[in-house]
């Protein structure tokens, strides 16, 4: 087993790895930058470094994190989400300086983190991909003449894309032309890279994606799917697993193709396997080569904890367990708790936290690393929390998960909490039918009051008049 890790993270994420850690007796090693100095990371690990003023260069520099991983004896390296999590360069530094890196391959890492090369590895192994581009497209009359073939709407895509960004939906030629610089540009700027492609648009489809582990000994097994089909401009708002609209024979199917993407391209560790369904039609969409922020429902509903998987993985183990060990039980929802406003088109609302109570009871989990008095920096991801329930039927986790965000409280910015307690009284939710156009069909969702308790509060206030005035 590893002794110790270096986190190349921050935030929630990094933490959750600190506690996997923990438990198998490994000491983690955290990293920040200035803006981090009061993050929950820095304190919970075992030992913290500082990596300079900027808030962003040290989390992504990967000479720097090898060295001090060195330097500071660890044996590993965790790069948790985002960041250097699907770099190939950072993988490929710790394969050459002797440094277990928790991912697959470096190789692997660059196939599938472009999203051409990953869609040619699964159409020869025989995993269906979803129509459209077979590399790159060279120019803007290629894109044209592509999407007539495929036939409109058609998604323009940043080849490097990820996080939902980079995507762009065309219904029309004169869409299309207008798109693509603008995807070109976007793509650039946010990964690097002006390489596009396109795909035909699946119209309405549900996300539902399969979690696989893979160990150095050639097994790979899948931990069943999460449906992340509730979504805004194309990221993910509540994960559900498993999921509520798929039947006992997709679920089985879906499975194995997951499973057949991996061993197709030699995988290793933990990763997840992103498909669109319509109707019966399944097709490969992208492969993340990480452990996912939504990890978490699939450990609630299968007992397997992914990240101390990720951790004896990498550590030369094999599988904890056969695929036919592996099983589920109940409903899990997360629910991410942004620091957004919803009813100011999402505007990022980032801030001191004044108070936070944690919400708890029978079946409720928080992955976060906010707490009283912390100051969320402005420079990283607005997720401020993850809110995970189980229970053991789909009405039950609804109840759970309203419950669970009454009980919380959050004071000083402003969250999507309030926003996600509208979807789950939506009847088209409750009845488990909807797509990845529920959340933009739906506007009317925000039109809700933000005083919490209208009628507790008006109580209150007639009691404080009450009391005041003898009544
Ligand atoms: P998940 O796929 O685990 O559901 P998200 O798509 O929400 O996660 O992305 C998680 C984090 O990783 C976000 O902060 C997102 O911006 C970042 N991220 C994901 N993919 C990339 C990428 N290719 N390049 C840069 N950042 C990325
Ligand atoms: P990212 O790397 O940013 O996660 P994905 O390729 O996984 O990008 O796509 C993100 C989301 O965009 C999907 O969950 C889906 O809602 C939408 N999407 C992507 N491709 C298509 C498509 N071909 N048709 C319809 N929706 C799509
Ligand atoms: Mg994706």
């Amino acid at each position: 087993m590893l002794k110790k890790v270096l986190i190349a993270n921050r935030g929630e994420i990094a933490v959750r790895i600190v506690r996997a850690c923990a438990e198998l007796g490994i000491r983690s090693v955290a990293i920040y930058t200035e803006p981090d100095r009061y993050g929950l990371h820095v304190k919970r690990a075992d030992e913290a470094y500082s990596l300079g003023e900027d808030p962003l260069a040290g989390y992504l520099d990967p000479a720097r994190i090898v060295s001090l991983a060195l330097e500071t004896g660890c044996d590993a390296i965790h790069p948790g989400y985002g960041f250097l999590s699907e770099n190939d360069r950072i993988a490929q530094l710790c394969e050459q300086r002797g440094l277990a890196f928790v991912g697959p391959k470096s190789s692997v890492i660059l196939k599938m983190g472009d999203k051409t090369q990953a869609r040619d590895s699964m159409r020869a192994a025989g995993v269906p991909v979803t129509p459209g581009s077979e590399g790159n497209l060279e120019n803007q009359d290629e894109a044209l003449q592509l999407a007539d073939e495929i036939g409109y709407p058609v998604m323009l895509k940043a080849t490097s894309g990820g996080g939902g960004r980079g995507i762009r939906r065309c219904d029309t030629p004169e869409e299309l032309k207008n798109q693509y610089p603008r995807v070109i540009s976007e793509a650039t700027k946010a990964f690097g890279s002006a390489e596009v492609f396109l795909e035909k648009c699946i119209v309405n489809p549900r996300h539902i994606e399969v979690q696989v582990l893979a160990d150095s000994q050639g097994n790979a097994i899948h931990l069943f799917e999460r449906d992340c089909s509730i979504q805004r401009r194309n990221q993910k708002l509540i994960e559900i697993a498993p999921s509520p609209q798929l039947t006992p024979e997709q679920r089985q199917y879906i499975g194995g193709l997951a499973v057949k993407a991996a061993e197709a391209v030699g995988y290793e560790n933990a990763g997840t396997v992103e498909f669109l369904l319509s109707g019966n039609e399944v097709y490969f969409m992208e492969m993340n080569t990480r452990v996912q922020v939504e990890h978490t429902i699939t450990e609630a509903i299968t007992g397997i904890d992914i990240v101390q998987e990720q951790l004896r993985i990498a550590s030369g183990l094999p599988l904890s367990y056969r695929q036919e060990d592996v099983s589920f039980r109940g409903y899990a929802l997360q629910f991410r708790i942004n620091a957004e406003d919803p009813k100011n088109d999402f505007l990022p609302s980032f801030g001191r936290i004044t108070h936070y109570y944690a919400p708890g009871g029978p079946g409720v989990r928080v992955d976060t690393a906010i707490y009283t008095g912390y100051e969320i920096p402005p420079y990283y991801d607005s997720m401020c929390l993850k809110l995970v329930v189980w229970a053991l039927t789909w009405d039950e986790v609804i109840a759970r998960g309203k419950r669970a965000l009454d009980d919380m409280r959050l004071h000083g910015i402003t969250t999507t909490a309030s926003y996600y307690q509208q979807i789950l009284e939506h009847p088209d939710f409750r009845a488990g039918r909807f797509n990845t156009s529920f959340v933009p069909d739906h506007p009317e969702l925000l039109n809700y009051s933000t005083k919490r308790h209208p009628s507790a509060v008006a109580l209150a206030i007639a009691a404080t008049i009450a009391a005041h005035t003898g009544w």
